[in-house]
């Protein structure tokens, strides 16, 4: 920790300007830390600078929208106010007597936390028996049943950087859910065998709607949901008579042609099984040939901590998606369905940040939304339901060190600035906790 209370740069001047006077007022900041990681997805860029003022974050640099929307609310307005050692103790009883009383509980959204809070919440939905389930039950479930049947070509995130020169989303935009995707790893940025960064590469999108992304894609195909699984059989063997009837097919297929290494990003959760399984079947394919290389790597519209969420879930309970304690929930992969599912299995809910009006899809299904719920976020909630009991907590991998798992499976300890007072807001993992021992675990 750099101190730069006393640089002679950071202190009130008073500059000559030819004819008058300028007050000039510096900034001087309390403390200055650099080359943090952001948790704010599972990008976890590590070049994140924050300046701080009298414990609290000013100022911060490279943080992108979904970053700054994260950390941007730990100021005194986008949050619950500390609750008092009576009052947090009152609220753990009712919240332990909620969701031992009220079962099965559905333990929703642990993908948003770091190793240590990751590993009570399993050890909770042990204990009640409950549904322990992250953001994206639906698509991990989707993707890893074509995983175990087909193989993963996967590969770290820093080979698409270096080598990729066709990088395709399917129906994922990271300018809505992982703004520097782009910029730090699949498309601007010079790697190793694509030295000229984007001039190197060719971009590819598919999506139902116009989305963000499009106006920097060589191809764009806005083409319906039904169309994904007739489009990729054409992409793999294309037919002299009879290809896709699209603009621009013809330009695609020539990209594919030219690639040495084709790096697909899908949104499992917006994909159908059988398109995932084609997706699967055209990378095989493409990999067995051996000219090229094609991985897949999903983007999870979801917690920042996806993956670790994936790793505890297949060492404790065999299934990336999670697992059902109560044995009432079997998801099927079809985002819809499960939530009908899930809402005839569940009677209560605890959920990690839920975001209602955020940028990503973080939000309480509806099919859930009468389920009285204990709500553990570090950020203010609106609105709040009757029912719901609301405990606010430390920001993990701010106010907390926390291990997450980046994008491509690389694990990474988050830390935040040294000098952040967030120590009048307890941890997740102690919440925990002292809710384990509330349920009469400990
Ligand atoms: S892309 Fe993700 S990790 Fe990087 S700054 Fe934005 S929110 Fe943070």
């Amino acid at each position: 920790m750099e101190n730069k209370a006393d640089s002679p740069l950071k202190r009130d001047d008073k500059k000559e300007n030819n004819s008058k006077d300028i007050e000039v007022t510096s900034v001087v900041y309390d403390a200055e830390q650099h080359s943090l990681l952001c948790a704010g997805c599972s990008c976890l860029c590590d070049d994140i600078s924050f300046y701080l003022q009298q414990g609290r974050i000013c100022r911060t640099l490279n943080l992108c929208e979904v970053g700054r929307h994260r950390l941007g609310t730990i100021d005194a307005e986008g949050r619950m106010p500390p609750l008092s050692a009576s009052q947090l103790t009152e609220r753990l009883k009712e919240a332990a007597d909620l969701l031992r009383t009220r079962t099965p509980a559905l333990i929703l959204g642990a993908d948003s936390l770091g190793g240590a809070a990751l590993q009570e919440t399993w050890t909770l939905a042990e204990d009640l028996k409950g549904i322990w389930l992250p953001w994206v039950f639906s698509g991990l479930q989707a993707f890893y049943d074509q995983v175990k049947k087909i193989g993963w070509p996967t590969a770290l995130l820093d080979e698409v950087r270096d080598q990729a020169n066709a990088v395709i989303f399917w129906r994922a935009d990271p300018l809505i859910t992982h703004h520097r995707h782009l910029s730090r790893y699949s498309v601007f940025p010079r790697g190793r065998y694509t030295e000229r960064g984007h001039h190197d590469r060719s971009l590819t999108a598919v999506n139902t709607e116009q989305t963000i992304i499009e106006p920097l894609c060589q191809q764009y195909f806005q083409i319906p949901f039904e169309a994904d699984t007739a489009f990729i059989e054409e992409l793999i063997q294309p037919r002299p008579d009879n290809t896709f009837p699209h603009r621009d097919f013809p330009l695609m297929i020539k990209a594919m042609e030219r690639a040495s290494f084709i790096a697909l990003f899908v949104d499992p959760e917006k994909t159908g099984k059988d398109s995932l399984e084609a997706m699967f079947q055209w990378a095989g394919k493409v990999n067995r040939e051996g000219r090229q290389r094609m991985v897949i790597m999903p983007l999870w519209d979801g917690g920042a901590n996806v993956e670790g969420f994936c790793r505890l879930s297949l060492e404790k309970a065999g299934t990336p998606w999670g697992t059902d304690f109560s044995r009432t929930f079997k998801p099927s992969g079809d985002p819809q369905l499960d939530q009908k599912k899930l809402a005839e299995s569940v009677q209560s809910i605890l959920v990690f940040e839920p975001h209602p009006d955020s940028l990503q899809s973080r939000k309480i299904p509806q099919a859930l939304a009468d389920k009285p719920r204990v709500i553990i976020d570090p950020f203010k909630q609106s609105p709040v339901q009757p029912a719901d009991l609301v405990i606010p907590a430390a920001l993990p991998g701010v106010e907390t060190d926390d291990l997450f798992f980046r994008a491509d499976g690389l694990p990474m300890k988050v830390e935040g600035p040294e000098a952040l007072a967030g120590q009048e807001y307890p941890s997740i993992e102690k919440l925990l906790r002292e809710i384990l021992i509330e349920v009469g675990r400990r």
